[in-house]
């Protein structure tokens, strides 16, 4: 990790930033859309997610023939339980959140949840199934109920404003010109970082789906922001299997249990007092070192500021 200090390195580690950035959009594009572009296979089922255990299953990836990202991962995400990822910029965290709502295909092994394979089911049912929060909180052009209803198009305006009470954006919402009518994105009403980042969770739990995907945000929030932000996470999280790509200590310690990822490799996974209670492993020592860009626990973009 000592490489990372190297000034060729991070300009490596800014064009990763890029590229996941790229790869973010197009996940909140395709997540929306509700009609995929590609074909399911014929005989594709439907997907009934109970428990919502998710299984990876020896997955090996990448993105061209010759650089796997992905190497023979396997891990279990208990159904209802926090799973937190966490891993240095470029060790494919962002990339198994893609496989899982079928980006891309796996070069081997298989991802499986409630024991159905999921290169058997159809597309629209597994998208239907997650909802994902981007680290980076994007608002469309439109009103603020229309942003939260893009998580499901024929959500009711109760709908609506029950997401948005959960993710603790009701009352800010109500306070703004036309209440959840007023217009966002470009040449909308300015929102502050932590109430879009309000509105982009009320989106995800209108979906009322199972599976939550949590890509946290890395940017500061000031100190009530940041509680509330902490409070809606916390809420969206009850009773649903979420993957959270971990940027915050917190996150890691709380969570049921934590996969430590080296250039696409499971390394270490347990939970934090497991995996501390061991003062040789690679996740303690990471952490008495404080370094936490070797855990992923810093912003991309600082670092692309010191440059
Ligand atoms: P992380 O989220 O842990 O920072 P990523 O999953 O974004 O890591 O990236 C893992 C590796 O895959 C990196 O080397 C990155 O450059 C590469 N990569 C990511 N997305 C793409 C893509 N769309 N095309 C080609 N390579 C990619
Ligand atoms: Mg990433």
């Amino acid at each position: 990790f000592i490489l990372a200090y190297d000034p060729a390195r991070r300009l490596a580690r800014t064009q990763v930033g890029l590229e996941a950035a790229l790869v973010n959009a197009r996940m909140l594009y395709e997540i929306l859309d509700t009609e995929p572009r590609q074909e399911d296979s014929k005989d594709a089922k439907v997907i009934h997610v109970g428990e919502g255990e998710i299984r990876f299953d020896n997955v090996s990836f990448g993105y061209g023939d010759d650089i796997p990202v992905l190497r023979e991962l396997s891990f279990t995400a208990g159904g209802g339980k926090t799973t937190a990822i966490v891993g240095a910029s470029g060790a494919g965290k962002s990339t198994l959140i893609a496989l899982l709502q079928r980006f891309y295909d796996l070069d081997s092994g298989h991802i499986v949840i409630d024991g159905q394979d999921i290169s058997g089911v159809t597309k629209r049912s597994l998208r239907q199934s997650i909802a994902y929060v981007s680290q980076h909180p994007y608002l469309f052009e439109g009103t603020i109920a229309d942003n939260i209803r893009y998580g499901r198009p024929d959500a009711t305006d109760e709908d609506v404003r029950d997401a948005a009470r959960q993710a603790f954006a009701d009352e800010f919402i109500r306070e703004q010109p036309e209440g959840y009518d007023t217009p966002v994105g470009e040449s909308g009403s300015t929102l502050s970082g932590g109430q879009r980042q309000r509105v982009s969770i009320a989106r995800a739990l209108v979906r009322n789906a199972p599976i939550l995907l949590l890509d946290e945000a890395t940017s500061a929030l000031d100190n009530e922001s940041e509680a509330r932000v902490q409070a809606a996470l916390a809420g969206a999280t009850k009773g649903r299997t979420t993957i959270v790509i971990a940027h915050r200590l917190s996150t890691v310690i709380n969570a049921d249990h934590i996969v430590v990822l080296e250039q696409g490799r499971l390394v270490e996974q347990g939970t934090h007092a497991g995996l501390m209670a061991d003062q040789n492993s690679i996740y303690a020592r990471f952490h008495n070192l404080h370094d936490e860009a070797a855990l992923g626990l810093v912003d991309d973009t600082v670092e692309t500021a010191i440059v």
